[in-house]
Order: structure tokens, then sequence, then C-alpha cells
């Protein structure tokens, strides 16, 4: 299918299977691979649209799920959608909510409560601000998205659960299902926008499930293909999984994918060594919560990118701290004077705020630390993520 206004074009490649591209969007363009720092409920906690500018974000996400409950559709058709509500005006992607009412079904703060029932048509849940009773099907989600008005959009897809094959294939038939009815949605509002005139097109990418389970992977991958969508994009293996095992996912199906479409790994990026992972797989898009989260909890990232002169596919992110990240609250770091990371470009770091004053601030839990360690998680990303960009081998092709 043409669609002018969302193109995607291959500019490099490894050896391997990593790649480099340029994806144009109606916000600009996004250089790919690109690591996409998520902004739940309108905002990266923390963070103000010029700090994620300043630290290289392209684009960012919001999760559907919660700006439809708080501060609902109605606010946000008022200012035209979540670029101006919340003052970014690069691209914008928005999941599709079926991520969250999956995981609503399982669990809700960790304890196992039932708080959605899934049927064949839709998810009913409770909102887990109030406990109020809604419903999202395939055609309310992209109807929801249209309203907030992100550049990529997502078909409504359930997350597959831990629940052995038949049910992960249950979950898969559904999730095909669904994608043809959000693919419909989608073509009417898109038909009736240009019609009118008004609003921003939107690019629609289609969600590959099956677990992790190959031969489901690779029938819902031919699946989502068929459908010529402008994205594509891979779920997790299942709720709650470590996100390393979706890159692995990726391999089993990167061969049936269309090399001309971007590939977006749903929740992959816990840390940099998981955003190495991710390029070398062959993603060109990810997001993962992680780094604000972890920041927030005193972990920060520390450690470099290791790349051997001749080959890429065998970079390495090296920490000398355990998991490539420390943890500011230890004793240790008291009267610590050095920055997070000498190396590191952040604002956090350049401005030399010392592990000592970040640590006094985490302790006295200080609004500062949750800006200062924000900046330098995702810095760390982002440039990790850059750095592998720059050095994929450039092609014509
Ligand atoms: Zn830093």
């Amino acid at each position: 299918m043409i669609y002018p206004e969302f193109t995607f074009k291959v500019t490099g490649r490894s050896a391997g299977k990593a790649r480099t591209g340029l994806v144009r969007t109606p916000h600009g363009l996004i250089k790919t691979p690109v690591f996409m720092p998520v902004g739940t409920q309108g905002s990266v906690k923390s963070l103000t649209s010029d700090d994620l500018v300043i630290l290289g974000a392209q684009v960012i996400l919001g999760n559907t799920y919660h700006l439809y409950l708080r501060p609902g559709t109605k606010i946000i058709k008022k200012f035209g959608g979540l670029h101006r509500f919340m003052g970014w005006d690069k691209p914008l992607l928005t999941d599709s909510g079926g991520y969250q009412v999956s995981s609503l079904g399982l669990f809700h703060n960790d304890r196992r409560v039932h708080m959605a029932t899934i049927d064949e048509d839709g998810v009913t849940f409770k909102s887990h601000l109030d406990g109020s009773v809604h419903r999202l099907t395939p055609q309310r989600a992209v109807e929801i998205q249209e309203v907030i008005g992100a550049d990529i959009i997502m078909a409504f897809d359930e997350a597959t659960p831990e629940r052995g094959k038949n049910y992960a294939r249950a979950a898969m038939v559904r999730t095909h299902r669904w994608l043809k009815e959000s693919i419909k949605k989608w073509r009417d509002l898109e038909a009736k926008k240009k019609e009118q005139g008004r609003g921003v097109p939107q690019a629609l990418f289609g969600i590959i499930q099956g677990g992790n389970y190959p031969d489901l992977r690779r029938e819902s991958t031919d699946f989502v293909v068929e459908q010529d969508l402008p994205g594509l994009a891979l779920g997790g293996g299942s709720i709650g999984q470590s996100n390393e095992q979706t890159s692995e996912n990726l391999a089993w199906v990167r061969d049936r994918l269309p090399q001309h479409k971007p590939v977006y790994l749903m929740g992959v990026g816990t840390n940099p060594q998981a955003a190495v992972a991710a390029v070398l797989a062959g993603a060109d898009m990810f997001d993962c919560v992680a780094p604000t989260r972890l920041a927030r909890c005193g972990l920060l990232y520390t450690g470099r990118l290791e790349v051997s002169h001749v080959n890429i596919d065998h970079a390495q992110f090296i920490s000398e701290h355990d998991k490539g990240r420390m943890d500011i609250s230890q004793r240790v770091y008291a009267g610590d004077e050095r920055p997070i990371e000498e190396a590191c470009d952040c604002y956090t770091c350049q401005k030399g705020f010392s592990r000592a004053y970040l640590r006094h601030l985490f302790k006295a839990k200080e609004l500062t630390y949750y800006r200062l360690a924000s900046i330098h998680n995702l810095r760390m990303m982002v440039r990790t993520v850059d750095k592998m960009r720059v050095m994929i081998k450039r092609t014509n092709r």
C-alpha cells in the first residue's frame, strides 16, 4: 500500500543483521535504529520536552490506556492532540492499550487480581484509578489513538500470558482478527480526515504475537506481513518475561519480514546492554520504561560501548558494575566527588553533579534527583544507539 506521509528507507547494513534507516513522519524524521523513551501519561516522568530534545530523543511513546483514563479523550481533543497538549512537536507513537489491559487480567500492583476479562471482541476492564468499568475493542483503540494524534499508532492486540501453547495460539488468532478490525477502522478514519482536510495522517503498525513458540511466531509474522501496513512490531514473548527474549524472537522471523518496512521491538531496552542486543538483532525501533524507572529507584547506568574496528556485529556494552548500573543509595558514594560516568556527555555528568550530591538528593527524596537521574539513564541509552548507528556501514541500497 502506498502511504506517502510515512516512509522508511534502509540506509546502511552491517555484515550481520543490524541496519540503519530513515523514517519520515508528519512530525519529522527518525534516524533508526532508535530507542524511544516512554511518556506514559503524556510525560516522560520528571522531564520536559526540552530535556528530551537535549538528550537526543527523536520520538517518544504515549500509552493509550493511561491517556484514555486520564485526562481522557475530551481534554486531549480540545487541544487538537497530545503533541500540543504536552508541548512535543517531534514524532510520537502510541500503543493500543492492548498490553495494559491484557496484563490487568493477570496482575495489578504485583497482586494477582482479576481486573480484566478478554472476550472475542475486546477487553472489559476496571480502571486501576477508581475501579470504574471500561471496554476497549480494536475499533475503540484506533479511535482513541486518532484523538491522541500520534504519528505512529498500534493495532489492538492481546499480549501473550504464560498459559501454554493452546492459549498462546488462541490469543494470536484473536490478535489477527483484531488486526483486521483495527485496519478497517484506521482506513475509514484516514479517508475521513483526508476528505475533510483535517488532522494529521497516522501510520498503523501491526503486532506479531505467538508467545515463545517459533512456529506460532512464524505464522503470526506471515499474517501481519500480508496486511501490508506501514510498519511491523513484535510483541513480547510473554507478559513479564525478560525482554532480552524478544530480541531472540526476532531472529526466528527476521527472514520473513519485508526489508523495506521498519521493525519495532516492543518493550525492549532495559539497559544499554539490551539496546546493543536489539540493534544487533535487527530492530529498527524499540522502547522501554526501565531507564527512567530504574533511575527513580537509584539505579544509574555506567559503562561504555566497545566495538571492534573490524565488526560492529561484535559490539558489547562493558560496565564495571553488576548489571551495568550503580546503586547510588550505597554508602560508598556518600563522599564520592566524581560524576556518575566520567565519559558521559549528559547534562548531569557534564555539569559535574557528583555521585555524593546525587546520593544526597536521592536519600532526601528531592525532586531534582529524579530529573538529573532520568536525564543520565536516557542519554546513556540514546548515545549507545547513536554510536551504533554511526558505525553500521553505509550502503547505497
Ligand atoms: Zn551522564
